[in-house]
């Protein structure tokens, strides 16, 4: 027994020594990776949003599965599809082309958590660009929060990001003097880190351009019939209240603000300028088969003249009111769509709930 511990001993010893230092080797490989893992994420992965998908969710993918340079950067965002149970038409919805227009950013935000689409595709985007959803730089207006918070029926208080209107500075080489957009006009330098002022994109473009190039090709891909972008103003901007529409998309915006009127809404049409390219109503329409639409809310965040503005609470245009008027602007395009398209080539969404339920609401308390 002795002679035999003393034989094993000495192995034993090696065997522990081996162990130890495999076991230290091991860990310093893991703790470098854990590391460099980290390294990576501070610095290239996309912000992450509190969004919960519901029911009428089918798949989830990334704005990077149509243009894979955007993988690990700050403008990839995660894209919901919606299919229907019915052949039918595709919509591409999206907010947060600018992050501080935050209406725009819920109304997505509310079709992926409990919207349903019971005949064709409906393809949300909440956050387009989601750079200028990382944080707040306050370069639109000092008095406009970091976050909001809307509290669920169940009492949970949920944190959502106030953005930015551009990718962050950070993110994209520094702005040129002046921007000239590639199908014409100048305008001021910064614009260049505007996504509604850079499409159709450029697939090794900007980070801005790629976001951009990245959603018309998704638009291609997946033969988007309707695009809406959403969108908000200051509340005295000519914008306000405002569906912008594509030539081709002029008859049934039209009939969609009819539709609206009815419904005690009241949106102006105008239709895009020729001159102003980059926008998205302009270029998608240009550029693909779709009709392309921009709706405008108030956002009181975006007048200067209030100083400590509500963005969620404001008497005059609370955000449930605004986050209304862009699912019913929403409803209303799609129904005045069915009626020029076949019956196969429809599109109809739903909600649980009547949307006018919203108005006045609190809107925490239909989100899930
Ligand atoms: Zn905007």
């Amino acid at each position: 027994m002795d002679s035999h511990r003393r034989d094993f001993r000495p192995e034993r010893i090696v065997l522990r020594r081996t162990a130890i230092v495999a076991i230290a080797c091991v860990s310093m490989v893991y703790g470098a990776r854990a590391l460099a893992a980290q390294t990576v994420a501070s610095a290239a992965d996309p912000t992450s949003h509190d969004i919960r998908p519901g029911y009428g969710v089918t798949e989830t993918r990334w704005l990077s599965d149509y243009l894979p340079a955007l993988a690990n950067t700050a403008g990839d965002t995660p894209i919901y599809l919606m299919r229907g149970d019915m052949e039918g038409g595709t919509l591409l919805l999206f907010g947060g082309t600018h992050g501080n227009e935050i209406a725009g950013v819920m109304a997505a935000t509310l079709m992926v958590e409990r919207g349903t689409v019971s005949q064709g595709t409906v393809i949300v985007i909440p956050h387009a660009n989601n750079s200028a959803a990382q944080r707040n730089d306050g370069a639109r207006h000092s008095g406009t929060p970091q976050w909001f918070e809307l509290t669920t029926a169940s009492g949970e208080a949920r944190r959502f990001r106030y953005g930015s209107r551009l990718t962050a500075v950070g993110d994209q080489d520094p702005d040129p003097e002046v921007f000239v957009h590639p199908l014409g006009g100048e305008i001021a330098g910064s614009e260049a880190r505007n996504l509604n002022r850079n499409h159709p994109g450029k697939a090794n473009g900007t980070l801005t351009e790629q976001i951009s190039y990245a959603l018309f090709q998704l638009a291609a891909k997946e033969s988007v019939d309707v695009v809406i972008d959403m969108h908000e103003s200051s509340v005295t901007s000519r914008l306000a209240h405002m569906v912008v529409c594509h030539p081709r998309a002029m008859e049934v915006g039209a009939m969609a603000v009819l539709d609206l009127e009815m419904d005690g809404i009241a949106l102006k049409q105008e239709v895009s300028q020729q001159e102003f390219r980059g926008l998205s109503h302009r270029e998608f329409g240009d550029h693909t088969d779709a009709l392309a639409f921009l709706v405008e809310t108030p956002n009181p965040g975006q007048e200067d003249s209030i100083e400590e503005p509500d963005v969620v609470n404001d008497p005059e245009a609370p955000l449930s009111g605004r986050v209304h008027t862009h699912l019913r602007a929403v409803k209303a395009i799609l129904d005045s769509y069915g009626f020029t398209v076949p019956a196969d080539g429809k599109i109809e969404i739903g909600f649980p709930f009547s949307l006018d339920a919203l108005k006045g609401s609190d809107l925490g308390t239909f989100l899930r």
